[in-house]
């Protein structure tokens, strides 16, 4: 067998190309633009790279965004302030503080700051609350990617057996959510799993949320099953390069011109092999991330428009 590639930047540009018709709508009817404000602080270069492309993502489909760098010596206090008043301004839709913060930052009090309303990354235990419950609100964006992906893969999850591996709060835990709200049944393992693999062979939708590369092999996977790969690692040795990817000339190129190369959390040839679908990487799950950062920035003003709208009337 060979596994379909389920093409996440497709869906990625269609669902972009929905989110500029949202956009186009609300500047018709209501003359509005939909803003995200984007926090940065520190040099981390990847999150430089994930601000650049959200940055890049709003300006087109026409949503405004603003990138704030306060200093890396900013404190706590600082950060809440700035929160504060960005949770206070009406023209501002969305709020995204890009982690990780600086080591003297409360991560969690500055998450907890930001309005429920504009927390575009669904992190504030609101939404969480919302999503627990199936209630509408701001969900978290991977995870909306890999609901989307399926769905939009015409992937049937209802009465089907999930297993993801990974319970993060940002990718494991409300990915097991939301399937469970589309009726799978669901099974989350993690580091402490005896027989992870019998688990993982388990599932008829696998989906790898753990930070290893390549981890998730042939004794994973059933075949014919669903292969959903959220990892996202750098690969840095030549000799892991031809590991993962044996006989791929074009992968190879790819690493001596930039000197890295990515890999899932799974290995791409047992996937290849056995599952039915499989998301690649890069490709796969990576693009849907931001195409929902802007439907939620997108949603976010909707919702508000509407509210004004009604209490206008
Ligand atoms: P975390 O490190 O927060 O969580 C990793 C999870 O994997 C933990 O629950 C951990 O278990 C589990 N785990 C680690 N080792 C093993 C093992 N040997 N066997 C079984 N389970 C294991 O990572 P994230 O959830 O933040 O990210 C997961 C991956 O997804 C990363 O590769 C990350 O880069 C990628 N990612 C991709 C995104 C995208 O846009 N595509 C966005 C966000 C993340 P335990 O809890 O027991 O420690």
């Amino acid at each position: 067998m060979s596994a379909k590639l389920l093409d996440g930047t497709k869906v990625g540009a269609q669902i972009r190309s929905e989110v500029a018709l949202r956009v186009r709508d609300l500047q018709q009817r209501h003359g509005y633009a939909p803003t995200l404000v984007v926090i940065l602080i520190g040099d981390n270069p990847a999150s430089q790279v994930y601000v650049r492309s959200k940055i890049k993502a709003c300006e087109e489909l026409g949503i405004r965004s603003e990138k704030l760098t306060p200093p890396a010596s900013i404190t706590t206090g600082e950060l809440l302030a700035l929160v504060a008043e960005l949770n206070a301004r009406s023209d501002v839709d969305g709020i995204l503080i890009q982690l990780p913060l600086p080591k003297q930052v409360d991560t969690k009090r500055v998450l907890m700051a930001v309005d429920p309303s504009k927390d575009v990354d669904g992190f504030h235990p609101v939404n969480v609350g919302n999503l627990v419950s199936n209630n509408p609100g701001l969900l978290p964006c991977t995870p909306a990617g890999v609901i989307e992906i399926l769905k939009r893969s015409d992937i049937p999850v209802s009465g089907k057996e999930a297993v993801i591996v990974g319970r993060s709060d940002i990718v494991g835990k409300p990915v097991a959510l939301l399937l469970l709200h589309q009726n799978a049944t669901v099974t989350i393992a993690h580091s402490r799993t005896p027989d992870l693999p019998a688990v993982c062979r388990r599932a008829d939708i696998l989906v790898a949320a753990i930070g290893r590369p390549g981890m998730i092999s042939k004794e994973h996977i059933r075949p014919g099953a669903v292969v959903i790969d959220v990892g996202i690692n750098r690969l840095t040795e030549r000799a892991e390069v031809e590991r993962f990817f044996p006989g791929d000339a074009k992968r190879l190129a790819d690493f001596e011109k930039r000197g890295s190369t990515l890999v899932g959390d799974v290995d791409p040839v047992a996937a290849m092999e056995l599952a039915s679908a499989f998301t690649p990487v890069p490709g796969g799950v990576g693009p849907l991330t931001i195409a929902m950062l802007m439907s939620n920035t997108v949603a976010a003003a909707e919702k508000r428009i509407q509210t004004e709208v009604e209490v206008g009337s």
